[in-house]
């Protein structure tokens, strides 16, 4: 079962990857944004992390919510919504369980995963986020490592792909040839989800 500090743990892990590859994120986003989504989620996951120490959430649920809502007010970029909406949305379909098992889990990240498809009106090969985030919850049935592949390749797949969504799009074709960052620190998120899931010990079952 998948308790409260499971998911303290994944969004700690979340911000100290993100801490570790804010410069990776915004070189990304040079290419073919404007540069900030390093600092973005840098921005957001540091508030996050403030957040959750203030008020530590009693349930899984609580602690994607919280979470989510920090990157709501605190990240102007597209990404923020985004990415709020997806932990917020995640946390709400939890309800108010204590513990959760991984198939609830893939669950409510599907919905999660669906309300960002909704909100920024992309789909699977617009070389976004969702090109990480998609896949991996297909293979979180699987497992948490095969979540974690999956968004690391689904990140790297979107290096051929023409951005159809957000800043990206304005490039046209010139989008062509680059990984795109929301998809990149997407996969961070999950390696972050497998990373918890291994120091929790049995989280795979
Ligand atoms: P901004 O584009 O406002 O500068 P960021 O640089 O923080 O925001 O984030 C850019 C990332 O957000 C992109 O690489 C992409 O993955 C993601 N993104 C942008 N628009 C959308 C959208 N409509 N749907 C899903 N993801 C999106
Ligand atoms: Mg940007």
């Amino acid at each position: 079962m998948l308790d409260t500090d499971f998911f303290r743990r994944w969004m700690a892990a979340t911000a100290s990857a993100i801490q570790r590859e804010a410069s990776r994120l915004t070189d990304l986003d040079a290419a073919i944004g404007d540069a900030d989504h390093g600092s973005n989620m840098q921005r957001g996951f540091t508030a996050v992390t403030a957040a959750l120490q203030k008020e530590p959430p009693a349930t899984p649920g609580a602690v994607l919510t919280l979470s989510g809502r920090q990157l709501i007010s605190t990240v102007g970029g597209a990404s923020g919504p985004l990415y709020g909406t997806l932990l917020r949305r995640t946390g709400k379909a939890l309800g108010e369980a204590a513990e959760v098992t991984r198939g609830q889990l893939v669950e409510a990240l599907g919905a999660g995963v669906a309300a960002v498809a909704q909100l920024g009106g992309a789909q699977a090969g617009d070389k976004t986020m969702l090109d990480a985030l998609l896949p991996a919850v297909e293979a979180l049935e699987m497992s948490f490592g095969a979540a974690r592949d999956a968004a690391q390749a689904g990140a790297l797949a979107t290096v051929p792909l023409q951005a159809r969504k957000g800043r990206a799009s304005y490039l046209g074709e010139r989008s062509i040839g680059h990984q795109d960052p929301g998809a990149t620190s997407a996969a961070l998120l999950v390696a972050a989800l497998a990373e918890a899931a291994d120091t929790s010990g049995g989280g795979d079952a």
